[in-house]
């Protein structure tokens, strides 16, 4: 058989890194982080300072598609809006929150005179719960989301498109990095979650 040609190789190993990438990578991936540009050696100490500088930005963020989305049947809509934007998911579950789980989860909001109906529309239906990745993924994700109030949220966002009102708004998403680790932390165990970011 002929040896393989440089050429070849590197064709083969782009392929290679796309099979292994993980569930999405939106049309904002960079080739860079992806490993899909064919890598020459003289240019391998640059890209990996892009790729260290990559990893201060990168950030992940905890959303949840809430149950009023999931009974419209929007899972994939919402899911293709996030990959669409440059998003990529790390990790995803399908639950159905209990009591507990849902006043643990907001339990920021426990003095708030909306609490007990926020619990019951928490716990009403299944729910997805997932981590996205992504350059500014918390604010991204709160821009693709909208307003709070569904009524006033921007043509064209999560919460215009398929919320409701003020509570049954569709979707969640962590507000900061420190919510989004406690989020994050509340739903995946370390081993639930690809690390793309760590395999630069
Ligand atoms: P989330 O935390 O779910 O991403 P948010 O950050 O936009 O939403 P919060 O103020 O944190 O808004 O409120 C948490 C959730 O509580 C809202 O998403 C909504 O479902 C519900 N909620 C907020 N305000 C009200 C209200 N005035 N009446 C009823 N439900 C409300
Ligand atoms: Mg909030």
């Amino acid at each position: 058989m002929a040896a393989w040609s440089r050429k070849s190789y590197r064709t083969a190993r782009a392929a290679l890194v796309r099979v292994a990438s993980p569930v999405c990578r939106g049309e904002g991936g960079d080739p860079v982080k992806w490993g899909h540009a064919p890598i020459h050696a003289s240019k391998q100490s640059s890209t990996r300072a892009v790729a260290e500088e990559r990893k201060q930005t990168v950030e992940r963020t905890l959303s949840i598609i809430k149950p009023d989305a999931v009974a419209k049947g929007a899972i994939g809509d919402i899911l293709k809006t996030f990959c669409d934007a440059g998003l990529t998911i790390i990790a995803m579950k399908l639950i159905h929150l209990d009591e507990d789980g849902a006043r643990g989860f907001y339990a920021v909001h426990k003095e708030r005179p909306f609490f007990t109906d926020l619990v019951a529309f928490m716990t009403s239906g299944p729910v997805v719960v997932s981590v996205l990745e992504g350059e500014g993924a918390i604010a991204k994700n709160r821009e693709l989301m909208g307003a709070t109030d569904s009524t006033q949220a921007e043509a064209g966002t999560i919460r215009a498109r398929f919320g409701t009102d003020i509570e049954r708004n569709a979707v969640h998403g962590s507000d900061g990095p420190d919510t989004a680790r406690i989020e994050i932390g509340y739903f995946f165990n370390a081993s639930e979650i690809q690390a793309p970011v760590e395999a630069l």
